[in-house]
């Protein structure tokens, strides 16, 4: 439980949940195969049955952390930073990123896109769901568009998806994970119909890193 004070430095994005930091390999879509630092803010409502980082949803289970230390901590490791969550939309983004681009460092940002647009992005991921969709201003600000494969009518979500984005927007198809010997060959198959997508594999996971 915060007290006033913290919350509302919480909500100024000040401070903020942090659930978990580490350097690794980015292990999806546009950028797989290359290092980078990710900072895991804890909060999300978004409630995908199928998500595989639960433990984030709640923000309170994760220590709120003034964004100094955070930034500190990042310019240790790697050029590149990922944020992900949760869903880091749920804060305000501006001072955390303001302060790691003041560091030289390029930012990229996982979203669902469900909140407004904070922050200042070199990279902007959408990974949007159905049942809290993104909101309309980010789709042209969008530089990859991944779309989580759980069942077959995801695919024509994705075709929607791809609709709202700009034309030089890259295109990927990612199977969840639960499901991956089911959908994968489904997907490879769309790619091959559809080519402009590209399958995107949760690489870390074959990888077994974080
Ligand atoms: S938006 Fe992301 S963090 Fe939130 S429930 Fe869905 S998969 Fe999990």
């Amino acid at each position: 439980m915060q007290n006033d004070n913290t919350s509302s430095l919480v909500q100024k994005g000040v401070m903020l949940p942090l659930m978990e930091e580490f350097y690794t390999i980015q292990g999806e879509g546009y950028h797989t195969g290359t290092s980078a630092y990710f900072i895991r803010i804890g909060g999300c409502d978004v409630g995908c049955h199928w998500c595989d980082v639960k433990e984030s949803w709640d923000p309170d289970k994760h220590p709120p952390t003034q964004i100094g230390a955070i930034i500190e901590n990042a310019t240790k490791y790697s050029n590149t930073i990922v944020i992900t969550g949760g869903e880091p939309l749920t804060w305000d983004m501006t001072l955390l990123t303001e302060g790691l681009k003041a560091n030289g460092l390029t930012i990229h940002i996982e979203t669902s896109g469900a909140y407004d647009m904070t922050g200042v992005w070199d990279w902007i991921c959408l990974s949007p769901k159905k049942i809290k969709l993104p909101k309309p201003e980010i789709y042209p600000r969008v530089d990859e568009l991944k779309v989580i494969i759980y069942n077959k009518s995801d695919f024509k979500f994705a075709e929607e998806q791809a609709e709202r984005v700009s034309t030089d927007c890259e295109l990927f198809l990612q199977p969840e994970w639960s499901v991956k010997e089911k959908m994968t060959p489904q997907i490879v198959d769309y790619v091959m119909k559809h080519p402009k997508w590209r399958i995107s594999l949760q690489t870390h996971k074959f990888l077994n890193i974080p």
